[in-house]
């Protein structure tokens, strides 16, 4: 079903004059850099570094006073809520791209990447502001979640003095979703599209063997080879002692669930709606995260024993899911 031949050609001739120019409106932080905003985002985070919330233990260090977490650098632009609602201002140039991509078929969007970085340490009182450019938009693409083109933006932030303090990359993916215009039509296309896959896990030299477990049927968790703690997902290095030995056990995959949410919106390809997501304590005493299946969504509840079973969540890809034990 992808733009195809002369229709794809005019749609990127119309996509051209929007790579390399600025979106042509300033987000502008509301609040100066401030330690209220710090305070709630290191909560949040778990993030309890002195430098950020104690003015004290701030004072001694090298920054000789409270510093904002460098990774707070898109906080204090973002718009907040009305950033979810409202009227799109006509001078922004990167939402009037995404309508354009909408009009022809690419609706779905997903965020694919971002890259930040970091000149220098934020305080408090500094004000920040972001001019955001297109930077480019890739060829048509075929992605596991249907055709599209990559947009990739590139923000600087500046402070108060226009000095730039750092910079931003996002990549979207603007995809074409089954609710398509019938920009197709008199195409001669037949094909009936698949049925949606989920995105595929990025598989390395640190996670790879717990899929292939997967691929067997066993739920695996990692083990600590030094102090035999439990861990999931898969990384290098024991968060309690640091030892990068290790070996694995399988779970039975017996388990409680300890919190979940049910996920109606929005609806990503490849899952089935409403969707519980539940936080599982494992038996052996870890936790995984899952999707809790085939239990009426107002039955989930925390404290259900569920039982862990590997199947097929697609055609391609096997996972565990739970089932009410
Ligand atoms: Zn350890």
């Amino acid at each position: 079903m992808a733009l195809a031949g002369k229709a794809r050609e005019d749609f990127e001739k119309k996509l051209k004059p929007y790579v390399g120019i600025g979106i042509g409106v300033e987000d502008v932080g509301r609040n100066p850099v401030n330690q209220a905003m710090i305070r709630q985002w290191c909560e949040a985070m778990g993030d309890e570094l002195g430098v950020y919330t104690d003015a004290a233990a701030a004072a001694v260090s090298t920054h000789e006073g409270i510093v904002a977490p460098p990774t707070m650098l898109q906080a204090w632009i973002l718009g907040g809520v009305a950033m979810a609602g409202g009227e799109d201002d006509p001078r922004d140039k990167q939402k009037e791209l995404h309508r354009l991509f909408d009009e022809h078929g690419f609706t779905g969007v997903v965020a694919t990447n971002t890259e930040q970085k970091y000149l220098r340490y934020l305080r408090p009182g500094d004000e920040v502001r972001a001019a955001t450019q297109i930077e480019s938009i890739s060829e048509q693409k075929a992605t596991g979640l249907g055709v599209g083109y990559f947009i990739n933006t590139r923000t600087l932030f500046y402070d108060q003095d226009d000095a730039e303090v750092g910079s931003l990359t996002f990549r979207v993916l603007k995809f074409e979703t089954e609710d398509r215009p019938s920009a197709s039509e008199g195409e001669g296309s037949s094909a009936i599209p698949g049925k949606p896959q989920r995105i595929k896990p990025v598989l390395g030299h640190d996670n790879e063997w717990w899929w292939q477990c997967v691929e067997k049927g066993e739920l695996a968790i990692q083990k600590c080879s030094s102090c035999g703690v439990l861990r999931h997902p898969p990384r290098p290095m024991c968060g309690e002692c640091q030892s990068t030995d290790w070996e694995f056990i399988f779970s039975t995959g017996r388990g409680t669930i300890n919190s979940y949410v049910v996920i109606h919106y929005p609806e990503v390809p490849g899952y089935t709606y409403p969707l519980v997501v539940a936080v599982v304590d494992l038996e052996e005493g870890t936790r995984f995260v899952s999707n809790v299946v085939d239990v009426d969504p107002a039955e989930v509840e925390i404290g259900m024993s569920v039982q862990a079973s590997i199947e097929h969540v697609d055609d391609e890809m096997k996972l565990p899911v739970f089932r009410r034990a």
